[in-house]
C-alpha cells in the first residue's frame, strides 16, 4: 500500500482548513451526490448528503438488525438516490434539531 505525502501536507491541509474560508451550503447536482466544492481557495462543505447517508444507514440496521453490513450498505445507497434534495434537507434539518450531543467514543 502506498503511504501519504507525509506530515507536510497534512500540516497544509489543516492550516487551509482554519484558515476561515470555509462555508456550509445545500449543493445541488442532477448527476451525484456532491459533498464539497472548492473555488480557488474557498472550501464549501455540503454536510447534509453525508448526514443523511449515516441516519438512513443507521436506521436500516435498527429496523433489520439481522441484514449484513454489506446489504446494509447497498439498501442505503439504494434509498438515497431515491430522496429528494428537499428530503435530503429536512433529514439534515431534522438530524440537526433532534440529535443529542454525547461524548466521543471509539467505535467497537
Ligand atoms: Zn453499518
Amino acid at each position: 500500500m502506498k503511504r501519504p505525502k507525509g506530515p507536510g501536507l497534512l500540516v497544509e491541509v489543516l492550516a487551509e482548513l482554519g484558515a476561515g474560508r470555509i462555508y456550509e451550503r445545500f449543493i445541488s447536482d442532477d448527476q451525484m451526490f456532491v459533498h464539497g466544492e472548492t473555488v480557488g481557495r474557498t472550501i464549501t462543505v455540503n454536510p447534509a448528503v453525508a448526514v443523511a447517508d449515516t441516519c438512513l444507514h443507521e436506521a436500516i440496521h435498527a429496523v433489520r438488525p439481522a441484514w449484513s453490513e454489506n446489504y446494509v450498505r447497498r439498501t442505503t445507497t439504494f434509498l438515497l438516490r431515491r430522496l429528494s434534495d428537499e428530503q435530503i434537507q429536512a433529514v439534515y434539518s431534522e438530524f440537526q434539531k433532534r440529535a443529542k450531543k454525547r461524548p466521543a467514543r471509539r467505535a467497537t
